[in-house]
């Protein structure tokens, strides 16, 4: 990232609003010269009106501050909390004044206003080169005018830091003044919504922080409630103006509301009329008018430099797309201010177009190469395969067979394998290890299975003992386990007999690809719950090999729609198991709103008292693991006080140390509790068959595929077992997932679902370790233009598999940049 080497000079305007929040300060103190405060913030703050040709909406916005200072309550309490309003507000807007970070004055009196957060001192140097006026996209953002340190900071909190990011920054949605909707509409308001209405009510509550204004908007069919989480506009708006207001329909606990829209009066000259406006994700501090002048700028100064490389790959594309894309520049207009909501449609689609292309060829080079790479080719003899199926306690499933095939056909191959298996929880992915594994001991060679924690190495080192029981003593496979547990002295004989080739199968967690861990001659490694290790550690265990690459099998109970393989799965080959056990009884799904919170824990204590177990998990808390175990301790006391007295109940949570969190699964394992109260960390396949009950606090919040994880941990004895999904709120996209979580357990089924009701961002969002950043893809996505960009890559990697510089001069560095996001291992490499 580029940076300006100078800091912007803070603007006289800035110097006006500290001068009158060092003022604002004085009258918080109290004290006789609080009138004269009082006096010089107000005037301070009318300077700035009067000096500085601002923005319609910062002037109105100071406008109010003025009103408000002057007509302070006597009453100290109130009175500091507006001034306390006022600073916050005063504060927000200063950005907005075209300045880098504020002073040490303003820092000291923020903390006095009661504000922790101070602000650091800013070198206020003379800003010593000239802007460009012609920019480009790989400059960093402080490049563009009016952009200082302050808010390029704000900027890379939206992950935007090159001038690119801001060009790719897609709108969440655009406003569009000329075409309304009626509040009393017969369809019912939904989404985002611009209505035109007047103001009939309102109320300013400063109890609460931040401090409220609610408005009564109505129009000539209806009335709609109207919120925004800041006190300032309560001088700006009265009862009767007429205003625009568009965000986003909620509904609330009396009836719809719309918090924290955009507005503008329908006497506003600035109003863009007949032009869709755009609105960005946004965060605290940034507006979204600074939001379009920057990405105005941006897209202004960029006009004549911006790079295509699609031009590099149209004799590729199909007859259809070679004339449907525009040019990139384009694209970036009609992205930020299309002519239409079609337009802006056809951007999305290009730019989705163009990062699915990079992604596929990445892909497909990857293979390619690991293809080129050799392996170790090894036989799979009927006869020995049959051998040990004659001896399992069941007969193979359709699928496991099936899938057993696909693996056996890549195992005889003189290239490694790399493969996914996927199979919903319970489906028997381990025996399909285990007859893998008997198999390689049949080449005499070494498998390595590696797991997630210990105590699932310990579980798979349980059921291959099991499966290999029945076999002959000479040609029984010999199995180890290495976790970050085993002794030194167990782990010292562990490491000299598999290096010696006395082992045939090591099961372990992470201790398996240490440094001193050798292996005699590794043929497979088999990798359970696969989400979990990054690409390097995959790589690290293959790369024990002394010889040619082993065989890779990767498992995973998470089932990814199917659209979606091409890019999660990633270069690997899939195979899916898509059927269970016969004989499993169903587990048994509902739905517990608010109210029936008791009929839930009734079931629970049933079960308990009955002899079996049951886990709670507690509601996801958004990106704070502190916060989540906070709430999961919370809730263990709270049941163990107050709902379940009698019982014993265990705790577990993310930010335990991976022995504790083990210790306490395992003492669950052996009844030491009779219920778990846990963080959504229970996810990953442990097998607790005593468990019936698995009870889901706020449901609402996860996703299908998430519920469908906690689900598969009951259900496993021979027991019925239950599945409780309790909610606080109801309605939205929630309602139908849950409907569905109700409706079928095949994961398979659910994650399609899943896809459809909330877009592939989870899936990416926790399941792509080792691919590029996709953006797009989470704003939408299509299957189609997926399959378009993989026959475009394909035919390219045809034509040139190694998409030479020479041949694609645009493409080749833009797919190096693409790729260098995640760094993964094959294309760094080269
Ligand atoms: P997962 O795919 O979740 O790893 P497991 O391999 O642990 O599933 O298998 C779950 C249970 O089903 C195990 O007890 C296993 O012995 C049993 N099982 C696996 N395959 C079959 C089958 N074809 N018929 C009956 N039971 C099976
Ligand atoms: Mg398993």
């Amino acid at each position: 990232m580029q940076r300006r080497n100078a800091s912007t000079r803070p603007t006289p305007a800035v110097h006006l609003l500290d001068r009158a929040i060092i003022a604002m300060r004085g009258i918080w103190k109290g004290g006789h010269s609080s009138g004269e405060d009082q006096r010089i913030a107000i005037s301070a703050l009318r300077n700035i009106i009067a000096t500085s040709a601002e923005t319609h909406d910062v002037s109105e916005m100071l406008q109010s501050s003025i009103d408000r200072l002057e007509r302070l309550p006597p009453e100290i309490a109130s009175r500091r909390s507006i001034l306390e309003h006022l600073a916050t507000d005063l504060k927000a807007v200063r950005p907005l004044l075209g300045v880098t970070s504020p002073p040490k004055e303003v820092g000291k009196l923020n903390s006095s206003l009661g504000e922790r957060r101070a602000g650091r001192p800013a070198p206020s140097k003379r800003k010593s080169v000239a802007v460009p006026r012609v920019l480009t996209p790989d400059m960093g953002v402080s490049q563009i005018p009016h952009v200082g340190d302050s808010i390029s900071k704000k900027l890379e909190k939206l992950n935007i830091t090159t001038i690119e990011d801001v060009l790719r920054l897609a709108p969440r949605r655009y406003i569009d003044y000329s075409n309304l909707v009626e509040i009393g509409s017969p369809f019912g308001l939904q989404g985002d919504v611009t209505i035109r209405g007047t103001i009939v009510g309102s109320e300013v509550d400063f109890g609460r922080k931040p401090g409220r204004f609610t408005i009564r908007l109505s129009d000539r069919t209806g009335s709609i409630r109207v919120t925004w989480f800041n006190t300032y506009l309560a001088n700006q708006l009265k009862e009767g103006d007429e205003i625009f207001v568009s965000g986003t329909i909620r509904g609330g606990y009396n009836g719809l509301e719309i918090a924290s829209p955009e507005w503008e009066r329908t006497t506003s000259k600035g109003l863009s009329t007949g032009r869709l406006v755009p609105v960005y994700p946004s965060t605290s501090g940034l507006y979204q008018k600074n939001l379009r002048s920057i990405t105005r700028s941006a897209l202004d100064a960029t006009r004549t430099t911006i790079t295509d490389w699609l031009p590099d790959v149209r004799d590729f594309l199909d007859a259809e797309l070679r004339t449907s894309l525009a040019s990139l520049a384009d694209t970036y207009e009609q992205l930020h201010y299309p002519d239409s909501l079609d337009q802006s449609r056809g951007a999305r689609r290009r730019l989705m177009f163009g990062d699915l292309l990079l992604l596929q060829l990445g892909l497909l080079r990857r293979r390619a190469e690991r293809q080129a790479i050799a392996g170790q080719a090894l036989e799979v003899s009927a006869e020995v395969v049959h051998q040990f199926r004659q001896l399992l306690p069941f007969q193979l499933t359709t699928a496991q067979d099936r899938a057993l095939r696909e693996v056996f056909a890549d195992l005889q191959r003189a290239q490694p394998m790399a493969r996914l298996l996927q199979g919903d929880v319970g489906s028997g992915k381990t025996v399909v290890a285990a007859i893998l594994a008997w198999t390689v001991k049949g080449n005499e060679k070494q498998t390595a299975i590696m797991a997630p924690t210990g105590l699932l190495a310990e579980q798979h080192l349980a059921s291959l003992t099991s499966l290999f029981a029945p076999l002959p003593d000479d040609v029984r496979p010999t199995i180890a386990l290495l976790t970050g547990s085993t002794r030194a002295r167990a782990r010292r004989e562990v490491r000299t007999t598999l290096e010696t080739g006395k082992i045939d199968v090591i099961v372990g967690t992470h201790a398996l690809i240490q440094e001193d861990v050798a292996f005699h001659d590794l043929g497979l490694v088999v990798i359970d719950e696969q989400h979990r290790f990054g690409v390097r550690q995959r790589q690290q265990l293959a790369d024990k090999s002394r010889g040619n690459m082993p065989h890779v099998l990767s498992m995973t109970a998470t089932p990814i729609p199917r659209t979606l393989n091409f890019v999660l799965a990633g270069d690997l080959d899939v195979s899916i198991i898509n059927e269970r056990p016969p004989g499993r009884i169903p587990i048994r799904t509902r739905r517990y709103g608010p109210a029936e919170r008791r009929d839930a824990y009734d079931l629970v204590r049933r079960e308990v008292l009955n002899g079996y177990q049951a886990f709670v998990i507690c509601p996801l808390v958004e990106e704070s693991e502190n916060l989540e175990a906070r709430s999961a301790i919370s809730e263990h006391e709270r049941l163990q006080r107050d709902i379940f007295p009698d019982l014993k109940l265990g705790l577990v949570h993310g930010k335990m140390a991976p022995r504790t969190k083990d210790a306490v699964m395992a003492a669950f394992r052996d009844r030491a509790f009779d219920i778990l109260v846990s963080t959504s960390v229970i996810e990953v396949g442990i097998d607790i068959p005593n468990a019936t009950v698995m009870l889901i606090e706020g449901a609402e919040r996860f996703g299908l595929s998430q519920l469908h994880q906690f689900r598969g941990r009951v259900g496993r004895g021979g027991a019925q077992s239950y599945c409780l999904l309790l909610t606080e709120t109801s309605g939205g996209d929630s309602d139908a997932r849950l409907e569905t979580m109700v409706a079928t357990d095949d994961g398979f089924v659910l994650a399609e679902r899943d896809l459809e009701l909330r877009g592939p961002g989870d899936f990416i969002g926790t399941r792509q370790s080792g691919l590029p950043e996709l953006d797009w893809l989470q704003s939408g996505f299509d299957t189609r233009l997926l399959d378009a960009a993989r026959h475009t890559a394909e035919r390219i990697i045809e034509a040139d598999p190694e998409i030479s510089f020479a041949r694609f001069p645009a493409l080749w560095p833009r797919l190096q940049q693409f790729w260098s996001t995640s760094r993964p291992p094959d294309l760094t490499r080269t």
